[in-house]
């Protein structure tokens, strides 16, 4: 059956105040609490490892909590993984178009039937509250239907210009093996989407999920096998990063690599894969999405309420673990202290617990280690700034931090500059809305932004100097929605491969042109 683009329509969210949403959360998460401290085997081309080298992953909000036991690959077993994707990819890249894209439809079907059950996997294992869960599993439904979507288009491409006497065609084909590098903070969508892409432009794949969330990879891996996608096209290995990954990236067979994650690895994944190894034929691809240091940027004639309420939920959202997330308000002068006014009630009347109870609005970080950078980053903000709210870890066994606000950070400071991925807002005063966009492209990242004002020549200024790779006017820098804001940044925030556009499958094919002599 063929869908016509237009038809795309987000996946709808569920709503938590409605009880029979309330009442379907709670029991998926006590099914998920059943399945605790399970075991998970390595499956690699059909045969099954269990290597003793345990990842334990744990419950953020609870670490006492062990959600599940993943065996982890070995270097040698990375390298078998590239193999088999390598002896599955002659099948699979001649499967027709069609069969491919029935079957991410049919996944998609999947998904969204044990939407809840997914949900309840990510407040357990990433420590998300509820609504942004189910963010997290709509937008991996979105990407799934999406890019089934534009594989339609890619299949049967525009007709190119005929050479009198000729028929000119060109084809849209596969590369061949890619490695799925996501991160874990959607360890569902952004792992979805980028195995997904890969998969319905005919290439296999092995992913190397987080290793914070290797249980929700588990899952999305066990509904791709469900949809009918044969065995060796796909192959999730569960490994370190820093003991597998440099294995899979150099492999002469790896094609191209997809990665999200942190600017430290992307770079290295970057450079391991631009040097030529034995053997190789090609020039590796890489798509890296990296890190952002995200403004909102607030002028004084704007709605200052919609401003405070925009700041709010991009910097505190998920614990402010957002690529996405606000890290920076940067107010003009003449409504600097009317803003603080408005934003602290906000951020004061937050509360901080476990995220599966609905009644806390952030839950935990998601790793000691993570909890240790963040407040590390809090005390240097505390001499950079003036300490307006937060500032410390908030009570309980979880990896909890306080939603923390310093104000009158100078563009020069760490915290400004530097990517802190938790619950840490700077806010930096302005001369003037010039100023602002200046202080706010004042960073090597470029991922999104905002700004607020309702004159429409700073609107022009904003779309034409705010250097980013998603700019929103008047509304929050998160919850990009697939379809509508292609997503990806400028500078170090990436290669801005602009995931959930009309362009992202392109960087998973090559083209063939094919001039026939009549
Ligand atoms: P990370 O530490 O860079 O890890 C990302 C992935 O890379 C993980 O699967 C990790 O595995 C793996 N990895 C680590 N070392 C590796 C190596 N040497 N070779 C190959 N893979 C390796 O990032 P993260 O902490 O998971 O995610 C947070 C970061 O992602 C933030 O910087 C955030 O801004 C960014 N992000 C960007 C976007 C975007 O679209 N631009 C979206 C989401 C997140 P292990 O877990 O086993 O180490």
């Amino acid at each position: 059956m063929t869908v016509r683009l237009w038809e795309f329509r987000n996946e709808p969210s569920a709503d938590f105040s409605k009880s029979e949403n309330a009442e379907a959360m709670r029991g998926a998460l006590s099914l998920a609490r059943s399945e605790f401290g399970r075991e998970y085997d390595l499956h690699i081309g059909g045969e099954t490892f269990r290597t003793g080298d345990l990842l334990k992953s744990v419950n953020p909000s609870k670490p006492s909590e062990t959600v599940g036991l993943h065996h982890k690959a070995t270097a040698a077993l990375a390298a078998q993984a590239v193999g088999v994707a390598d002896a599955a990819f002659p099948a699979w890249s001649s499967t027709p178009a069609a069969q491919r894209i029935e079957l991410v439809r049919k996944a998609a079907a999947i998904l969204r039937r044990r939407k809840f059950e997914f949900n309840a996997w990510l407040v357990v294992e990433a420590g998300k509250s509820w609504p942004e869960a189910e963010a997290d599993t709509c937008e991996a439904i979105d990407f799934l239907e999406y890019y089934a979507l534009q594989m339609q288009k890619w299949a049967s491409p525009d007709p190119v210009a005929q050479l009198p006497g000729e028929k000119d065609e060109l084809r849209y084909l596969p590369l061949g093996v890619g490695i799925i590098i996501p991160p874990w903070n959607f360890p569902l969508a952004i792992l979805a989407g980028m195995a997904v892409a890969a998969l319905v432009a005919g290439n296999t794949v092995v992913i190397k999920p987080s290793s914070d969330t290797p249980t929700v990879a588990v899952k999305f891996a066990e509904i791709l096998a469900e949809a009918g996608l044969p065995v060796g096209v796909c192959t999730l290995l569960v490994g370190s990063g820093s003991e597998v990954g440099d294995v899979l990236v150099q492999h002469p067979r790896t094609r191209f690599i997809s990665f999200t994650g942190s600017r430290e690895v992307g770079l290295r994944i970057n450079e391991l894969a631009a040097k030529h190894q034995k053997g190789q034929i090609w020039i590796k691809r890489v798509a890296a999405e990296m890190g952002g240091k995200d403004a909102i940027v607030v002028d004084d004639n704007c709605d200052l309420d919609a401003a405070a309420q925009g700041v709010f939920v991009s910097a505190f959202g998920y614990q402010g673990q957002k690529c996405s997330a606000c890290s920076r308000a940067i107010v003009v002068d003449a409504v600097y202290d009317a803003f603080l006014e408005k934003l602290l009630p906000k951020v004061q009347a937050v509360r901080v617990g476990p995220a599966d109870d609905p009644q806390y609005y952030m839950g935990p970080v998601i790793n000691e280690r993570s909890r240790k950078t963040i407040l590390d980053y809090i005390e240097a903000g505390k001499k950079e700034g003036r300490l307006l709210a937060g500032g410390a870890a908030a009570p309980g066994e979880g990896y909890f931090i306080q939603p923390t606000v310093i104000a009158d950070v100078d563009a020069k400071a760490r915290i400004f500059q530097e990517e802190i991925f938790g619950p840490v807002l700077a806010v930096t005063r302005a001369r003037d809305f010039d100023h602002a966009l200046e202080l706010a492209n004042a960073t090597e990242y470029g991922l999104t932004g905002a700004a607020y004002t309702n004159d429409p020549a700073k609107i022009e200024a904003a779309k034409d100097r705010f250097f980013v790779g998603n700019l929103y006017i008047n509304r929050k820098c998160t919850g990009a929605m697939v379809g509508c804001h292609p997503f990806g940044g400028f500078n170090m925030s990436g290669t801005d491969s602009k995931a959930g556009g009309p362009d992202y499958l392109l960087q998973f094919l090559q083209a063939k042109s094919i001039g026939t002599k009549a």
